[in-house]
């Protein structure tokens, strides 16, 4: 139902999400990067990284863009009605066919969300195909939305960028389910990061996942990437040893200035 062809979606007693805001815009990194998206980015996160620089604390109300692209924003009060998002998205979509290629479901960490999610995504998911982006921590919560996923983006969290010792087991378990899915694993790298640490990350997919891509993103700081090219050249040779298809992606939004 993709496309042009947009029939009424109803939404029948589904439970309300706290939303941070919605928006369209193109995806500024991972696989996707250069899609033109709707984000829908959901409130709370069970991590606390030191480089998170995502709003994600639950507000009373949150924000909506007046049109697709048009950055200004109007208030919707929270939690959200999964109708009310449905009927903005199909206005969007109907307003500008074929523009956009997918849903970015993010946050936070949208899985802590997974029991509402149950309920919206099979409405999203006649409206448009759905991109996960998540932490990679929460594997039981992942196995009951798959279904609805085309794209699950996972992070690999390393201390040197987080502060938080890295969680290997999650991470490792995480991706056992997701590379049933479109998969791939994102890791924020920095100037601190080690390359015991990559290695470690390189040895988890090579050994659950081989075929799933790795991105290296170097990690934005003050609107610039952080870390030298040749450090990144340097590290992707090493991760490609391991046998894995290993990308280095910088955030690309703050280039076009877009959202
Ligand atoms: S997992 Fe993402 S949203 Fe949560 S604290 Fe880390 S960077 Fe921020």
């Amino acid at each position: 139902m993709y496309g042009n062809q947009i029939t009424l979606v109803r939404a029948i007693h589904v439970t309300k999400l706290p939303v941070i805001e919605m928006f369209s815009s193109v995806q500024g990194e991972g696989p996707l990067v250069g899609r033109r998206q709707i984000f829908l980015r959901l409130a709370g996160c069970n991590l606390a990284c030191n480089y998170c620089d995502t709003p994600f604390a639950p507000t009373a109300s949150c924000n909506v863009e007046t049109a697709p692209g048009s950055e200004t924003f109007t208030l919707w009060d929270n939690p959200i009605d999964a109708q009310q998002v449905v009927d903005c998205v199909q206005g969007w979509l109907e307003g500008l066919p074929q523009a956009h290629h997918s849903f970015s479901i993010t946050g936070g960490e949208p899985l802590l969300h997974f029991d509402a999610l149950t309920q919206w995504l099979p409405l999203l998911s006649q409206l448009l195909p759905i991109q996960l982006e998540t932490n990679g921590t929460l594997t039981e919560s992942l196995r009951s939305v798959l279904p609805w996923l085309r794209w699950v983006v996972m992070d690999f969290k390393l201390e040197s960028q987080t502060g938080e010792p890295t969680p290997w087991s999650d991470h490792r378990q995480f991706l056992q389910l997701a590379s049933q899915v479109n998969c791939c694993v994102k890791i924020v790298v920095g100037v601190e990061t080690s390359i015991e640490e990559l290695q470690c990350a390189a040895d988890i997919v090579a050994d659950v996942a081989r075929h799933v891509p790795v991105i290296l993103q170097p990690r934005t700081i003050d609107g610039s990437c952080s870390v030298a090219g040749a450090q990144l050249i340097a590290w992707q040779g090493v991760l490609s040893r391991a046998g894995l298809d290993v990308r280095v992606i910088p955030q690309t939004h703050c280039y076009l200035a877009v959202l």
